[in-house]
C-alpha cells in the first residue's frame, strides 16, 4: 500500500508514510471487509459512512503539514482510521463524530491499539470543538457546501484547514486554507475528491432530520446496527453482558421468528464464550426436561410411560404448542446437542423450564420417580395427589370449586408431598442427583400450581406474582445446583423480563416479575434485554385454546417506543440503555425516559382492539438494560403435530427431528 498507492502517487512526508505503514488498517474495517482492507478504495463502515481511501488519508494529513507537537481537530471520526494515523504524526487529536455508534466503535478500536492521544466526541463537528481550540490543523473528512465559521475561528495562527468543499453527493474540491502569520487566510486547491456529506448546522441539512423526533435522532445515534441474524458477528453485542450471572432475553410476542433466532444466537455466544450452562425458558418443567435429556443425551427416566394409570405424556402438547414446538427452537436444540456432545458433562449446557402450567404432567413425573425409587412412598403420594384428581384435566376449575366451599383445598396434601420428598434428599439423591432434582422440581411445581389455580380467583396480580416468583425460584435453584459460578440465560416474554416496577404492571397493578426479582437479587449482574418490532407477521391465536394463525402485526402506534425506533430508520439494531456506557446511550436513555406505549403480544393477538389488548405504558430505559430492534419481523414456523394430547401428537419431539 505504502509503495504502490502512496509513494508512487507523490506522498513524500516520511512521517506520514511511516504512520500509514504502522497503523493496521484491517482493524478499522468491518470483519467481512478485512480481505479488502488495503485495497486502493474507500470501504463501507455502516450508517452509510465510509473509511477513506488510503491515498486520500495520507494526502490530507500531509497537506496539513503537522509538526510533532501539533494539536489537530478532525471532523468525522468514522472508523477512527485517519485519527489513528494522524495521532502518530501529531501530539494530540480531537476527533468529532455525529454518529454515536461509529464514535463508540472507533473509540474501542483506538483503545485496543493502545492509542491514547485521540479524544473522540459525539457532536456536530460543523461547530468545531471550542474547548480544545486553537488547533494547529483542522481536517474534515466529510464534504460541506462552505467552510464553517467556527473552524476558521478555532484555527491557530499558521494553522492549516483541510476540507472537501463543494456539491452534495458528487465531486468536491479538496481545499487547504492557511491562516498566515499576519492573520490573512490563503487558499489553495489540492484536487478533486469525493466524500460523504458533512451534515450539521454549518454543513448540509440532514435529509431525515426534518421529520425525525429528537428521541429518534438519539436512537439513530446510539443504535449499533446489526447484520443479518445468521451473520457470524450478529451477536457481538452480547459480549458486554458476558460477566453477568443471569442474562434475560425477552420478546414482544411469543410467535416471532426473529426474536427466537436472535435469542438463540446470543445464547450460543454466552455458552461458547462466557461459560453459561443454564438455558431456562418460559416453558413447563417436565416439557423442557424432555429437551434437556435430548441435548445432554441423558436417558429418559425408565417407567415414565407405564406408571400405574398415569397416561403417557407428550411434551409441549398444551396450547400454545407453537411457542416451543417450532423450527427456530428445534434448530437451537440441535445446536445445543452437538455443542454438548463435544464436552464433558459438567461443562455441558442444560435446557430447563421455569413455568408452572404442568400440574398433571408434574404429578405423573413425581409418581413415576417414586415408583422407581421408593414404591411405598409412591403409594402415599398417589393418595395425596388424588385430592387433585378431579381437576387434572381442567385445573382452572379447581380454584373456583374450592372458593365456592364445595370442595376442600388440596394445599396441605401437595405441600406434605413436597416436604416428604425433600426430607429424602440424601437417600434419594444417592441414586442420582439429577433425577432427584427433577422430581423435587416437579413436586414444587405441583405445590405452586395448586396455589396458582386458587389465587386466580382472587385476581390477576396475585396469580401473576405467584407465577413469576415460582419462575425466579426455579432459576435460583438451578443456579445453586450448578455451583457458585453458574450463569444462566432466561428466555421469556418482555412482560416477565422487563423490570415490572417500570411499567403499569408495577405502578398500577402491584405486579412483579422475574426481571425485577433478578434485578433485586443480582443488581448489575443481571442483564434485562427486550426485543421489539415495528410490523410484520406473528404466529398467534385469536382466542385462548384457538388454532394458531399467521397474523399481520399492525405498524407500531405513533406514541410507542416502537415508533421511535421505526423513525430512526435502522432495520436491525441493538441499543444499550444503561446510560453509563457511552455518551450516545446516555443521551438515548434521557430521550426515552418520557413514558411511552409499548406493545405486548402474547400467544393471542387481537389487532381489532390493539390499544386495550396489547399496549401498556412503560419507561423503556428503566425496564431494560438493552433492546434489540427489528423493523420488520415474521411468524415462527411451527413443527407439524396436533396440539390435543393423545391425538397423534408426535411424542418423538425433539427426539425424532
Ligand atoms: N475519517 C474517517 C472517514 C469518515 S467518513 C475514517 O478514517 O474512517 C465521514 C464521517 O463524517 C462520517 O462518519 C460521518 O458520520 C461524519 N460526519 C458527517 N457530518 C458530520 C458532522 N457535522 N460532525 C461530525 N461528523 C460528521
Amino acid at each position: 500500500m505504502v509503495a504502490l498507492q502512496l509513494r508512487r502517487r507523490g506522498i513524500v512526508d516520511a512521517r506520514v508514510l511511516q504512520a500509514m505503514s504502522d497503523v493496521p488498517r484491517e482493524q478499522f474495517v468491518p470483519v467481512a471487509a478485512t480481505p479488502s482492507a488495503y485495497d486502493d478504495a474507500p470501504l463501507g463502515i455502516g450508517q452509510g459512512q465510509t473509511i477513506s481511501q488510503p491515498y486520500i488519508v495520507a494526502r490530507m494529513i500531509e497537506a496539513a503539514r503537522l509538526s510533532p507537537a501539533a494539536r489537530v481537530l478532525e471532523i468525522g471520526t468514522g472508523s477512527g482510521y485517519s485519527a489513528a494515523v494522524t495521532a502518530r504524526v501529531a501530539a494530540h487529536v480531537v476527533s468529532v463524530e455525529r454518529h454515536g455508534a461509529l464514535a463508540n466503535a472507533a473509540a474501542g478500536r483506538l483503545a485496543a491499539l493502545g492509542i491514547s492521544n485521540v479524544e473522540i466526541h459525539i457532536a456536530d463537528g460543523t461547530l468545531g470543538w471550542p474547548a480544545g481550540a486553537p488547533y494547529d490543523a483542522i481536517i474534515a473528512t466529510a464534504g460541506g457546501p462552505r467552510i464553517p465559521d467556527a473552524w476558521i475561528e478555532q484555527l491557530a495562527p499558521g494553522g492549516a484547514l483541510i476540507m472537501p468543499l463543494g456539491a452534495l453527493h458528487s465531486q468536491q474540491t479538496l481545499v487547504r486554507l492557511v491562516r498566515e502569520a499576519d492573520g490573512r487566510l490563503t487558499r489553495d486547491d489540492l484536487g478533486q475528491v469525493m466524500f460523504v456529506p458533512l451534515i450539521g448546522e454549518q454543513g448540509w441539512e440532514d435529509p431525515r432530520a426534518g421529520n425525525m423526533s429528537p428521541a429518534a435522532r438519539a436512537f439513530a445515534d446510539a443504535a449499533i446496527p446489526l447484520p443479518d441474524i445468521d451473520a457470524p458477528d450478529f451477536a457481538d453485542w452480547i459480549d458486554r453482558f458476558g460477566d453477568c450471572r443471569v442474562v434475560l432475553l425477552g420478546e414482544s410476542s411469543h410467535g416471532t421468528s426473529e426474536f427466537y433466532r436472535a435469542r438463540a444466537r446470543a445464547t450460543q455466544r454466552l455458552i461458547e464464550r462466557h461459560g453459561f450452562t443454564i438455558v431456562a425458558v418460559e416453558a413447563d418443567w417436565p416439557d423442557a426436561a424432555s429437551i434437556d435429556r435430548y441435548v445432554r443425551q441423558r436417558p429418559p427416566p425408565s417407567g415414565t410411560r407405564a406408571s400405574g394409570g398415569i397416561e403417557a405424556f407428550a411434551p409441549f402438547s398444551r396450547f400454545p404448542t407453537w411457542m416451543w414446538r417450532n423450527q427456530e427452537v428445534a434448530a437451537f436444540v440441535q445446536w445445543l446437542r452437538s455443542f454438548n456432545a463435544q464436552r464433558p458433562a459438567p461443562d455441558q449446557a442444560g435446557f430447563f423450564g421455569l413455568d408452572l402450567y404442568s400440574m398433571k404432567a408434574s404429578m405423573a413425573s413425581v409418581l413415576a420417580y417414586l415408583d422407581r425409587i421408593d414404591p411405598a412412598a409412591a403409594a402415599e403420594a398417589r393418595q395425596r395427589y388424588a385430592c387433585l384428581d378431579p381437576w387434572r384435566q381442567q385445573p382452572a376449575v379447581y380454584g373456583r370449586a374450592v372458593l365456592s366451599g364445595a370442595y376442600s383445598a388440596c394445599e396441605d396434601a401437595v405441600i406434605a408431598q413436597l416436604q416428604s420428598l425433600l426430607a429424602q434428599r440424601i437417600d434419594y439423591g444417592s441414586h442420582g442427583f439429577e433425577d432427584y432434582f427433577d422430581a423435587a422440581q416437579n413436586a414444587r411445581l405441583v405445590a405452586s400450581a395448586e396455589q396458582y389455580y386458587r389465587l386466580m380467583y382472587y385476581g390477576a396480580a396475585a396469580s401473576w406474582n405467584l407465577r413469576d416468583t415460582h419462575m425466579f425460584d426455579v432459576l435460583t435453584r438451578l443456579l445453586d445446583a450448578h455451583g457458585q459460578h453458574a450463569k444462566a440465560v432466561v428466555w421469556a416474554h418482555n412482560s416477565h423480563i422487563g423490570n415490572a416496577a417500570a411499567t403499569a404492571m408495577g405502578t398500577e397493578r402491584q405486579e412483579l416479575n422475574i426481571g425485577q426479582l433478578c434485578r433485586e437479587r443480582f443488581g448489575t449482574r443481571a442483564a434485562l434485554i427486550g426485543q421489539d418490532t415495528y410490523a410484520g407477521t406473528v404466529a398467534a391465536a385469536s382466542d385462548w385454546d384457538g388454532p394458531m394463525e399467521v397474523k399481520r402485526v399492525l405498524p407500531a402506534r405513533t406514541d410507542s417506543y416502537g415508533f421511535v425506533a421505526h423513525e430512526a430508520g435502522v432495520p436491525r439494531a441493538f441499543v444499550d440503555l444503561r446510560g453509563n456506557v457511552a455518551s450516545a446511550s446516555a443521551a438515548l436513555r434521557a430521550a426515552l425516559m418520557t413514558p411511552r406505549q409499548e406493545r405486548f403480544i402474547g400467544v393471542i393477538y387481537r389487532p381489532e382492539t390493539e390499544l386495550v389488548s396489547h399496549y401498556a405504558r412503560a419507561v423503556l430505559p428503566e425496564q431494560f438494560d438493552g433492546w434489540i430492534w427489528f423493523e420488520e419481523t415474521s411468524a415462527v414456523t411451527p413443527l407439524p403435530g396436533d396440539q390435543t394430547p393423545g391425538m397423534g401428537m408426535p411424542e418423538t419431539w425433539p427426539f425424532g427431528l
